[in-house]
C-alpha cells in the first residue's frame, strides 16, 4: 500500500538513500532536512518526482504534518560533526524525538528511529546483545551523542507504553557507503579520501580498536523490513555487520584496493573511544530474517568507486572538525 512517509535527516547520507528506496516503490516521499551534514545534491536526481518533496526544517522546532510512517534519522553521526555542537546535538535528539513523537501521536503514524551502537558506549559485553545496558561516560565528549540517544530510546519507549505509538528502534552499527560526506572524519570517509590521494593515512591510536563495517545497502534493508514489520516488534533491535576488523586491517584493505603508495600514521586516541564492537544481530536474523549480504572487500570496493567520481570542491565541509 502507498504510504505517506516523512524521512527526517533525508538528505544525508543513510536518509537520501531511503529516500530513493522508497520513491522507488511508489511512497509519497517527504525529506525533511536542516543541511547541517548534508546537501541538497545528495537527493537532487529525485527533485522532479511526483512523489518526492523537500522540507528546510530543523526537527528541534515542532511541525504539522500528515503522514502514516516516520523515519527520524536526523542526527549529525560523525564524531567530528556530533562535538561540534553538542548541545545542538542533544537536542537534536531530545526535542527532535519529542517532537517528531508528538507528529506519530498526532496522525497514528508509526514511528522508528535511528538509534546506534554508541548506547553501549564502550561495552564490556563482547559482541553487543540488545539486552546489555551499555558502559557511557555520562560527562565525555561523546555523550551529547550517546546520552542524547539513549533517552530518545526512552522517549520512544514512553511514548508507546503511556500513549500507544507504533514504535521500532533500530540500533545501527558502523555503516558506510557512496554518499557519505566526504570530510566527515569518520574512519571510511578518511582514509578512503586519503588513499586516494595518497595522502598520510591518520590511525588513532595504535589501531587495535576494533569495528565491524555495514554497507549502507544492507541497512537500508533492514530498517525498511523494521518499519514494515506486522509483528509488533518493537524492538530495540542490533543493525549491523558482525564480522569485526581492526582499524589498522581496515586502512591496510583501503590501501591494497586502491593501490595507493599512502603511508599510515599515527595521531592520537580521541577520549572515550570505543576500544571494539561487534553487532550479535540474532534478533535480526529471528524477528525480521535479516542478515547483511555485502562483505567488506565488495563494500569498499563500491564505495572507492564512488568516491573516484566524485569532485571534493563540491563538498563542503560541515565543521573544521576532519583529519
Ligand atoms: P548524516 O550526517 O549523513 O545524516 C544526518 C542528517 O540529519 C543530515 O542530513 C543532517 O543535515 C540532518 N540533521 C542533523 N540535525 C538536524 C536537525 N536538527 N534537524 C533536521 N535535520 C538535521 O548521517 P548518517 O550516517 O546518514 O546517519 C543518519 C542517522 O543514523 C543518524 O541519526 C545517526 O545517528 C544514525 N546512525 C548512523 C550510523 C552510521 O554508521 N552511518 C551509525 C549509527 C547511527
Ligand atoms: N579513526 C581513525 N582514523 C580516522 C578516523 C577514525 O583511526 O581518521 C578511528 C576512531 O578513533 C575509531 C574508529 O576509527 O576508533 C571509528 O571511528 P568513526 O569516527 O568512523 O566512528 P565511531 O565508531 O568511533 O563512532
Amino acid at each position: 500500500m502507498i504510504q505517506r512517509i516523512l524521512i527526517t535527516g533525508g538528505a544525508g547520507f543513510l536518509g537520501s538513500h531511503l529516500c530513493e528506496r522508497l520513491v522507488a516503490e511508489g511512497h509519497d516521499v517527504i525529506c525533511l532536512d536542516n543541511f547541517f551534514t548534508s546537501q541538497k545534491t545528495n537527493v537532487q536526481h529525485l527533485l522532479g518526482k511526483p512523489n518526492f518533496e523537500i522540507l528546510r526544517h530543523d526537527i528541534t522546532l515542532p511541525i504539522f504534518l500528515e503522514v502514516d510512517q516516520i523515519y527520524n534519522m536526523a542526527c549529525p553521526a560523525a564524531p567530528g560533526h556530533y562535538q561540534y555542537n553538542p548541545i545542538k546535538t542533544i537536542k537534536t535528539s531530545v526535542l527532535g524525538s519529542i517532537n517528531m513523537l508528538g507528529v506519530a501521536k498526532r496522525c497514528g503514524a508509526r514511528i522508528l528511529q535511528a538509534s546506534t551502537s554508541e548506547v553501549y558506549g564502550d561495552p564490556e559485553v563482547h559482541p553487543q546483545v540488545e539486552s546489555y545496558r551499555g558502559s557511557v561516560n555520562p560527562i565525555g565528549i561523546r555523550a551529547c551523542y550517546d546520552e542524547g540517544k539513549r533517552v530518545a530510546e526512552t522517549l520512544f519507549m514512553d511514548y508507546h507504553r503511556s500513549n500507544s505509538v507504533d514504535v521500532r528502534i533500530v540500533r545501527i552499527f558502523n555503516t558506510y557507503g557512496p554518499r557519505m560526506h566526504p570530510y566527515d572524519g569518520r574512519v571510511v570517509s578518511n582514509f578512503i579520501r586519503q588513499a586516494l590521494n595518497n595522502e598520510d593515512i591518520t590511525i588513532f591510536g595504535d589501531g587495535s580498536q576494533t569495528r565491524s563495517f555495514c554497507y549502507r545497502d544492507d541497512l537500508v534493508d533492514a530498517i525498511i523490513a523494521m518499519m514494515n514489520n506486522e509483528t509488533h516488534f518493537v524492538g530495540p533491535v542490533n543493525i549491523g555487520n558482525p564480522t569485526e576488523f581492526t582499524i589498522l586491517e581496515l586502512a591496510e584493505k583501503i590501501i591494497e584496493l586502491s593501490g595507493s603508495s599512502s603511508r599510515l600514521i599515527h595521531k592520537p586516541l580521541p577520549s572515550d573511544d570505543p576500544t571494539r564492537r561487534r553487532p550479535d544481530i540474532s534478533l535480526a536474523k529471528t524477528e525480521l530474517g535479516w542478515e547483511p549480504k555485502i562483505a567488506l572487500e565488495k563494500g569498499l570496493k563500491y564505495t572507492l568507486d564512488w568516491f573516484q567520481g566524485i569532485n571534493l570542491q563540491d563538498y563542503r565541509p560541515p565543521t573544521p572538525n576532519y583529519s
